[in-house]
């Protein structure tokens, strides 16, 4: 069976991060993808201009009406814009006792414009993250929700898996990308039983990076059903790297480009 799969975020319109980036990924790795919008973001590979976030209770509405008609097998959850919003995704996925949920704790794109209200952190804390599956956190999101300075390392990485499942999520993914000095870009996945593994994967050096976190939380997303957490982000992994190899063969834009779903 071919699984449904939601994505709850906003737009990008030069088609490399956000819900494009999530349907491209859904579709390249065999789920079917529907797909609930927050915000809708005036973007391209050089940065976000601004956005309108959509009424909460329009979020709402979306969500209702994908979740009262269509099985959805798993969602992903990314930009959230603000804390109302956060509420009402969370009000509705509880309604709905929605499973396989996939938070990509999205705050800042790389173009430093803020994607999620500051004083909307503690709803995506307590509210979202309970609700999760798995979270997808980069260094400094994880920072953000642990309320800590970033100074990350190996060692501190290692430190903070205990605290950031003490938040409720079932598992967590800390992606050690932003880690200084590495040829290798490694993950932490941790789980309920204590478990850690490390997902690994070389530094590839391209400056097509735009929408990658969307694309891995989306490819745990459409993987999840069928693998498992440790088997949906070991196959993840691989997709966003060979997706990211396979960007040299676009030409999107003259800023951060996008990675390539096939
Ligand atoms: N735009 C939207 C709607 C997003 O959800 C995200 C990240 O999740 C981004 C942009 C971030 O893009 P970038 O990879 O360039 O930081």
């Amino acid at each position: 069976m071919i699984p449904n799969v939601l994505s709850i975020a906003g737009t990008d319109p030069s088609g490399g991060a956000g819900i494009q980036a999530d349907i491209k990924a859904f579709s390249a790795l065999g789920a079917y993808a529907c797909s609930a919008i927050t915000a809708v973001v005036a973007q391209n590979t050089r940065g976000v201009r601004s956005f309108v976030a959509l009424e909460p209770e329009f979020v709402a509405e979306q969500i209702d009406a994908v979740l009262e008609d269509v099985r959805i097998d798993a969602v992903k959850i990314g930009m959230i814009a603000n804390a109302a919003i956060a509420e009402a995704i969370a009000d509705r996925l509880r309604h709905h006792q929605v499973r396989n949920i996939v938070l990509d704790p999205v705050m800042v794109a790389k173009s430093g414009h803020a994607l999620l209200a500051p004083e909307a952190v503690d709803a995506v804390r307590d509210l979202l993250v309970p609700l999760a599956t798995i979270v997808t956190p980069n260094l400094p999101e994880a920072a953000v929700l642990l309320d800590r300075q970033h100074g990350w390392s190996a060692e501190t990485m290692q430190a903070a898996l205990p605290e950031l499942l003490a938040l409720g999520s079932d598992w967590v993914l800390l992606k050690g990308g932003h880690l200084e000095g590495s040829a290798t870009s490694a993950d932490l996945l941790a789980g309920p039983a204590g478990s850690v593994e490390t997902f690994s994967a070389p530094r590839l050096h391209t400056s097509n990076d735009h929408g990658t976190g969307c694309t891995l939380s989306s490819a745990i997303a459409a993987l999840l059903p069928r693998y498992g957490v440790a088997g949906a982000v070991g196959r993840a992994k691989a997709y966003l790297h060979a997706a990211l190899a396979g960007s040299e063969a676009l030409d999107v834009g003259g800023g951060h480009g996008p990675v390539h779903h096939f």
